[in-house]
């Protein structure tokens, strides 16, 4: 059973990666059309509302505790080749959470780096150990700081190994972006990934973002260069982001920017600044990426407003099919 009393509260699932016999390789916690079939399933079709149901009841207060919405992030092709075909055919609405650089020639290197750490060592390990070779810095105080930080994020994100908590605090906290992506770049050039041939095949494309729109499931935003860690942003580079993403939506969409009234936060990171500029914006559901509260953000319950609506990682969900 999915629905238990850890989660008897209405929630989003949400959706990253999904791998099948082509391009889409499978990596960490990518799942196929077949385990997408089961976890619906599991989950219980009746307790998924398609997202324009679920964005009215939120709206009215007449969501219910087991009704949940599916919530696909990151503007990723796999979601388009092959997630889409089985809610088309199951018909359920979801939302599609898009950052817009894609959409502007100018993509994040995210997936480029994912399917370069995936399909170009032998495991994640293999690629970390290597990453940490190519920085060539010594992280040991950095680590031995951040030890309480591994500790909580372990108990938040349970899913994640320490090896993967650790990798990632080198990437958004102890290195800045351009030096990450110099370093990752240079990892590229030394394997001879020719990476710009896979900007098109790993991200939607402006046809995409239209063919989900018609076909009713609802595009929201996402930020538009999807940086990790939004809140150490100051309040007009956030807003930038976000008007940038709306405004961009709003053209390829061809609908008034006030018809875009849902977002969900990049890797789950926001503070008060995000809350009033996403307010302006007219946005009127916002989704974090976690189950728990967090009270070093303020939240005192789940779900504890508008802007800070549970998700569960479909990792978590797969992990409870499977045990
Ligand atoms: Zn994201």
């Amino acid at each position: 059973m999915y629905f238990n009393k850890n989660n008897n509260f209405f929630h989003g699932i949400m959706f990253h990666h999904f791998h099948d016999d082509g391009i889409h390789t499978k990596g960490q916690g990518s799942i196929d059309k077949d385990d997408f079939y089961k976890m619906i399933n599991f989950i219980g079709r009746n307790n998924i509302l398609d997202a324009d149901i679920f964005f009215e009841k939120f709206k009215n207060n007449k969501l219910k505790e087991k009704e949940v919405c599916l919530t696909f992030d990151d503007s990723i092709k796999c979601q388009i080749d092959v997630a889409l075909p089985v809610l088309e055919e199951l018909k359920i609405k979801s939302f599609f959470f898009v950052f817009t650089s894609i959409f502007e020639g100018k993509p994040d290197n995210l997936e480029i780096f994912r399917y370069f750490r995936m399909n170009y060592f032998n495991n994640v390990d293999e690629f970390y150990n290597s990453f940490y070779q190519v920085l060539d810095k010594d992280l040991k105080t950095f680590f031995q700081d951040s030890n309480d930080k591994i500790k909580a994020t372990k108990i938040k994100f349970s899913y994640y190994s320490i090896e993967d908590i650790k990798f990632r605090l080198v990437r958004d906290i102890f290195l800045t972006k351009s030096h990450y992506e110099e370093t990752m770049l240079l990892m590229l050039k030394e394997k001879q990934f020719n990476y710009k041939d896979f900007f098109k095949k790993l991200y939607f494309q402006k046809d995409d973002l239209i063919r989900l729109d018609s076909l009713g499931h609802l595009v929201g935003l996402h930020s538009h260069n999807h940086p990790t860690l939004l809140e150490k942003l100051n309040y007009d580079e956030q807003k930038d982001e976000y008007k940038k993403c709306l405004s961009l939506i709003s053209n390829i969409l061809d609908k008034p920017k006030n018809e875009i009234k849902y977002m969900s936060h990049p890797c789950g990171s926001y503070n008060k600044d995000t809350f009033e500029i996403l307010k302006e914006l007219g946005i009127e559901l916002g989704f974090k990426e976690s189950m728990t509260i967090e009270p070093e953000k303020g939240m005192k319950k789940i779900n504890n407003s508008f802007l800070e609506i549970a998700r569960q990682d479909h990792a978590e969900i797969f992990k409870i099919i499977m045990n």
